[in-house]
């Protein structure tokens, strides 16, 4: 079909979909299910991650239960342009980590008349926001908010608690320093980065069902979001105590700390 009034073939119509939620709550999975069948249907995908670590040969997006798509690195937005106008599709993966620059990439790419999804984490461990997903959330045509299941109280979780207490800049392995939490038992650190973990928990149900949060204490960061420029910002150590048995502790896949 033409334009009655241009006579121009139609352009196809870009879209941006937004997949976000806490850590844990199944956003990868849910990127790579897209991404492949889009795949499937023979349409030019390109994957892409924010570049953090070099340490590591991070050609794939992997989610926490070990499904993987291969990937480029991206630092930029005027990379994650380039490599988009190649696509049809184009997927992000931790799209919190890049900087405001993205939405205006983003905006671009389905302006000219791209799919373009990103996965990324709507809130930060102080439950605030997370720049620029609410930018992206506000231009998106499709969002799915993804929820995690809490480990306190087994409820759907919408937040990410931060269960270690020191402030060291580390990526590797981080990711067991978080937990999904449900409202109830989320416990935003202190303006002081003093835990309050104790107090917030107390008497709910969190308790009867899994046993005392005295053992787990929130971060004792101060710090503001953990953005691109600072994405090595997560704590290093874990509390003494703090329970093993975490699920997201368990066989996860993943190299990078940030997810
Ligand atoms: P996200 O990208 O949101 O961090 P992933 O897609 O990487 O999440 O991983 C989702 C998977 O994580 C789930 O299918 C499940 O196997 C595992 N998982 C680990 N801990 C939890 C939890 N607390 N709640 C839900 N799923 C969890
Ligand atoms: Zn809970």
């Amino acid at each position: 079909m033409h334009d009655s009034r241009t006579g121009e073939p139609p352009r196809s119509c870009g879209v941006i979909e937004v997949v976000c939620g806490p850590m844990f709550s199944g956003k990868t999975e849910e990127l790579i299910r897209r991404l492949r069948r889009a795949q499937i249907a023979k349409q030019k995908v390109v994957v892409l991650k924010p570049q953090l670590d070099d340490r590591y040969a991070d050609d794939h997006v992997v989610s926490h239960n070990a499904q993987r798509i291969p990937s480029l690195q991206a630092r930029t937005a005027e990379e994650i342009r380039r490599h988009g106008m190649d696509a049809d599709v184009i997927g992000i993966d931790e799209v919190q980590f890049f900087g405001p620059d993205i939405v205006g990439a983003i905006e671009e790419l389905a302006d000219k008349g791209k799919r373009v999804i990103v996965a990324g984490l709507d809130l930060d461990y102080r439950g605030v926001p997370f720049e620029p997903v609410p930018q992206l959330l506000a231009r998106a045509e499709y969002i799915t908010k993804t929820l995690a299941i809490c480990v306190v109280c087994g409820h759907p979780a919408s937040r990410s608690q931060r269960v270690t207490q020191e402030g060291n800049r580390i990526v590797v392995g981080s990711t067991d320093h978080y937990e999904a939490r449900c409202r109830a038992c989320f416990v935003p650190p202190k303006e002081d980065g003093q835990s309050q973990v104790e107090g917030k928990v107390e008497g709910s149900q969190a308790q009867s069902r899994q046993g005392s949060q005295t053992d787990r204490q929130a971060d004792g960061q101060t710090d503001d979001h953990i953005n691109s420029s600072d994405a090595m910002e997560a704590a290093a150590t874990r509390m003494p105590g703090s329970p093993a048995s975490r699920p997201q502790s368990q066989s996860d896949p993943r190299p990078s700390a940030l997810h």
